[in-house]
């Protein structure tokens, strides 16, 4: 699920959520989500385009999405659950 600079992570709990799954499709300026029959896929070809404007994070329950930015030593932008 990696790309050389970016790691995006769902919560396993929101992965099968199909309504997510279509919030982040349409959220993602790059498209690196893809909403399936299965929930929230991630498209690894794009994953490297994420421009880090924090969008799926806004259009996510807190805890839902992680980006890792794996050329920063594995910092990542995230919503804390409340
Ligand atoms: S931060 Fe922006 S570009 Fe990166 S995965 Fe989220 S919505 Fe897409």
């Amino acid at each position: 699920m990696d790309g050389v600079f970016i790691r995006v992570e769902v919560a396993d709990a929101a992965r099968s959520d199909g309504e997510l799954a279509r919030r982040l499709e349409e959220a993602c300026p790059v498209d690196i989500f893809a909403a399936t029959d299965a929930g929230v896929a991630i498209v690894h070809e794009n994953l490297d385009e994420c421009v880090l404007c924090e969008l799926c994070l806004d259009a996510a329950p807190p805890g839902a999405v992680r980006i890792v930015k794996l050329y920063d030593g594995g910092a990542s932008l995230e919503r804390q659950p409340a």
